[in-house]
């Protein structure tokens, strides 16, 4: 292990390489035991070194961008995150196709594109991820998401080769991507965007912003939507006609704002958000035979 670190540290730099990081830090629920090891990388060189590293020391890795869709664990994580942030974050806009490393954050991304008077990312606007975590996931808002935008995506697998997808090939669908089913990093994202009017484009986004904070706990730690959209249903309406609404386990509770969103009201640990939603799945199935199932990820053992 010292070797790793030792090693990690040649690849990185010193200063990009941490150990025992409270995953709590760089989670959005704000909940999460240690890391081991949190690497924050500059480029794809750096990555695939890393990713090698850590094939060789049989040490498990988990690639982090903003953790806004994550609940990691109390008891932390036995291995390498690999932290793909402020790193990797440049942003280059070129006429309407948009250049952005997956560290760049995609309210960031969303901003530039408007200021300079680019249309088709406002629904993203008020989206807390990367452009790592929001291709992965095919993050998407108020009609719009990734697939609309992406022409393509650069993206290196578990042995360090590097692609080039097209949308297509990114085989988008709801909170779906191909980066997914393949296990890729991804690298950064092209995107195509259209020239709009500035008054619309800025008017649509403080719109946005408005119906978000009033419908939204933005208050709370969170990670947005707990639960996927089932087919015919809304999560929300169903938590709340269950009787959840305001539900709370620990310091975890079922949004009185919002029932889709399962919020850290203080205090909260993993553990009494993992129960809490699982207490919402049972429920739901027992009263409407609904599986909910859910959008944030684990890390870490559950
Ligand atoms: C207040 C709030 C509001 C939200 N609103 C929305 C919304 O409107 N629509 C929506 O879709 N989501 C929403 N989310 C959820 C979240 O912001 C999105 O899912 C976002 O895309 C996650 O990006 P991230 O960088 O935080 O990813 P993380 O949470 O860090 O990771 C999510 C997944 O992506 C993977 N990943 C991250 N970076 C990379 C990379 N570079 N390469 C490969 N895999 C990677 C991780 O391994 C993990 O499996 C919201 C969250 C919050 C807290």
């Amino acid at each position: 292990m010292s070797d790793f670190y030792e090693n990690a540290k040649c690849i990185l730099g010193e200063a990009n390489i941490r150990k025992n990081v409270p995953l709590s830090t760089m989670t959005t629920f704000r909940v999460g035991g240690m890391a081991d090891y949190v690497a924050c990388p500059e480029n794809a060189g750096q990555i695939s070194a890393l990713i090698k590293l850590c094939h060789d020391n049989e040490i498990p890795f988990f690639v982090l961008g903003n953790g806004s869709n994550i609940l990691a664990s109390d008891d932390g994580y036995r291995g390498v995150i690999i932290y793909v942030l402020s790193g990797m974050n440049q942003i280059t806009i070129d006429g309407t196709t948009v250049k952005a490393q997956a560290g760049a954050q995609l309210i960031k991304v969303a901003h530039e594109t408007a200021k300079n008077g680019l249309t088709g990312l406002e629904f993203a606007s008020g989206i807390p991820g990367t452009i790592g975590g929001a291709v992965y996931m095919n993050a998407g808002a108020y009609g719009g998401e990734m697939k609309d935008v992406v022409r393509s995506v650069t993206a290196m697998d578990y042995d360090g080769n590097v692609y080039q997808l097209s949308c297509d090939e990114m085989n988008f669908s709801y909170r779906h991507s191909a980066v997914q089913d393949r296990k890729l990093i991804v690298l950064s994202a092209e995107f195509e965007l259209q020239t709009g009017q500035q008054d619309e484009i800025d008017l649509k986004i403080s719109e946005l912003a408005k119906a978000r904070s009033s419908k939204q706990p933005l208050e709370y730690p969170s990670a947005g939507s707990t639960f996927k959209r089932p087919e015919g249903y809304f999560a929300g309406k169903l938590i709340s006609d269950a009787g959840l609404k305001g539900f709370s386990i620990g310091g975890a509770q079922v949004s009185e704002k919002h029932s889709g969103f399962v919020i850290n009201k203080g205090g909260a640990t993993a553990d009494d958000i993992m129960k809490l939603i699982c207490h919402v799945q049972d429920e739901v199935d027992r009263q409407f035979g609904v599986m909910l199932e859910t959008e944030v990820k684990t890390l870490g053992e559950f």
